[in-house]
Order: C-alpha cells, then sequence, then structure tokens
C-alpha cells in the first residue's frame, strides 16, 4: 500500500493572445478546468499503474469534485481533509507559442492537519510506502512518523527548494529528483550526490532516462527512456514516480519498476494534459516499448 502526503490543485488554463505584461488586462479566449498538483498527479499514476494508495492531503469549500475525480481513478481518499478556505489552485496563462506564466495559491495544501496524518498512518503496514514533495506543510513530521511505523519513505524534491529538502534526508530510504534539481542540491550541500546521505537516489533524465544510485557503494546504473514523439511533458516526472513507487510496492527489484516507470513516462509526455493524460497499466503495457 501507499500513502501519499501530497498538493491537490486545481488547474485554471487560460488561453490568451500573448502572456499579459505589467499592468495590461486581456482577454483570454478559453478556460479549461483540470485536475493537478504534484501530489495529485502521483496518486492518479500509482493507481493508473495498479497501486492500491491512499492520499493524505486537504481541499477547500470549492475541491469537492477533485476529490470525485481523484476517487474515479482509484485513488482512497478517505484521509483528505476539508478545509474552509479555498483549495490550492494554479492560475494558468497559456499563449499560441505554449508559453507559460504560473501563479500557483497553495491554499488547503499547506493547511494539512498532521495529527490527522499521524492517525492515518497507524493504519499502514510496516512495509508501506510513504511519498511526499515539497508542496504541502508537513513532510518531515510524516517522514518521521512514517519511519517510526517502518513504511518506506520515499521524497520527490519538488518545487526545489534546498532547506526543506536537507530538513527531510535524513528520514528517507529514496529520493527522487530531476537533473536540475540533483544539481541545485549538490551544490547548496556542497555534495556529490553519490554521496548524499540517503540509502538510494533517482535521477530522472527527460529524453535520457533516469540513472538510479545506491550511495552505500556508490554505484550509479542507468535505464535508458523509449524513444517518443514529446508533445507535452507536464506531469512526466510525477507519472514516473507514480510508476516507481506501484512498481515497487508490487515487489519489483528497484531496476524493474524504474523501467516500468519510464515506459509509463515517455507514454505520458506524447499526450497533451496533466492528470487525465496520465496512461494506465494496460496501456504502458500495450506500448511494448
Ligand atoms: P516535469 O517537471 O515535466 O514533470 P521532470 O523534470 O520532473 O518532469 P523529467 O526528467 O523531464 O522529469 O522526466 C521524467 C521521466 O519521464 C524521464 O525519466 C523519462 O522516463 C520520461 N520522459 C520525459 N521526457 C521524455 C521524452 N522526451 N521522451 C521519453 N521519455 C521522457
Amino acid at each position: 500500500m501507499i500513502w501519499n502526503l501530497g498538493s491537490i490543485n486545481a488547474d485554471h488554463v487560460y488561453a490568451v493572445p500573448h502572456i499579459p505584461a505589467p499592468g495590461e488586462t486581456l482577454a483570454a479566449t478559453a478556460l479549461t478546468y483540470g485536475l493537478g498538483g504534484k501530489g495529485a498527479n502521483m496518486s492518479v499514476a500509482a493507481a493508473r499503474a495498479g497501486a492500491r494508495i491512499a492520499h493524505l492531503g486537504a481541499v477547500g469549500a470549492d475541491g469537492g469534485w477533485m476529490v470525485e475525480r481523484l476517487e474515479s481513478y482509484g485513488v482512497d481518499c478517505a484521509h483528505v481533509q476539508r478545509r474552509e478556505g479555498p483549495s490550492g489552485h494554479a492560475i494558468i496563462a497559456v499563449d499560441a507559442r505554449a508559453e507559460n506564466a504560473i501563479t500557483l495559491f497553495p491554499g488547503a495544501n499547506r493547511e494539512i492537519d498532521l495529527d490527522a496524518v499521524k492517525q492515518a498512518l497507524d493504519k499502514a503496514d510496516p512495509g508501506d510506502l510513504l511519498i511526499t514533495q515539497n508542496e504541502t506543510n508537513g513532510q518531515v513530521e510524516a517522514a518521521a512518523q512514517a519511519r517510526a511505523r517502518g513504511l518506506r519513505v520515499v521524497y520527490a524534491a519538488a518545487p526545489f527548494e534546498a532547506g526543506a529538502v536537507r530538513a527531510v534526508l535524513p528520514h528517507l530510504d529514496l529520493l527522487v529528483l530531476n537533473e536540475v534539481e540533483a544539481q541545485q542540491l549538490s551544490q547548496a550541500l556542497g555534495t556529490p550526490i553519490e554521496e548524499l546521505p540517503v540509502p538510494q537516489v533517482v535521477v530522472t533524465l527527460g529524453a535520457a532516462g533516469c540513472d538510479w544510485i545506491e550511495t552505500a557503494t556508490g554505484a550509479r546504473h542507468h535505464v535508458d527512456a523509449p524513444r517518443v514523439e514529446a508533445v507535452d511533458t507536464t506531469g512526466a516526472g510525477d507519472t514516473f514516480t507514480g510508476y516507481l513507487l506501484a512498481g515497487l510496492s508490487e515487489g519489483l527489484e528497484m531496476q524493474a519498476a524504474l523501467k516500468l516507470a519510464t515506459q509509463a513516462g515517455a507514454l505520458k509526455v506524447g499526450r497533451h494534459g496533466a492528470a487525465d493524460a496520465i496512461p494506465s497499466r494496460e496501456e504502458v503495457a500495450q506500448a511494448a516499448f
């Protein structure tokens, strides 16, 4: 079973002729609403991969539809908390050249009651997985509580903030970073990735796949990504991480779980959209990369 302390965002995507300049008022030509947030994307990916996943997070009074959407993908939302204020949401302006400007309001994602998270984790079994990212409050507390209960703790260091990663590092079994985050972390800590105080590190490399590092020995293994035509990389990292966790939770070896994750990530980048574009396990199997 996987437990995800993660963000749930409403993405409001406005099509605009150009990104508005300071002081400018501009009419958008289209508006779409979608489910987003790194946490929600990872939960959907793990559920689409066939894993049992419970989401630990919060939405505001306006967030009922997001919980329903998560549940429609098979994510257990019994522990998603309700807040009186607004849900986390992103105001995304996208111009004709696909340039974007994003304003993110964390809302309920930063108001998660940690006592309720602890109570939810009391229901976990040793060997379960906890995943968390940097779009909610409570990562360090949840990671420490999960570790104390015998869970394996995974952290996706995004959006990157050196202080947040530094604080959670001692509680991790596995750290997942993209290439830019890996450079930033290495620089901030003055330590090569191979020497981080975390047993395992995965660095995603976009079209080049990923590297997996076992820090005890410094061994670095590479997994190639399938070659595809990328049309939209939104959520590629979240799809990868959700599938990686699903693979690990069903007992796959790291190499096999990474292969599954790269295949799912590659299928995602061939499609437009975020959570709703994440492929199912069947689609990944049928792609026969
Ligand atoms: P994002 O922020 O866009 O969600 P990210 O920067 O966190 O992504 P990436 O390293 O870009 O993460 O991508 C994650 C994984 O998705 C890669 O390891 C790879 O398996 C897959 N992937 C991403 N881009 C491509 C691509 N162009 N072709 C094939 N696979 C890709």
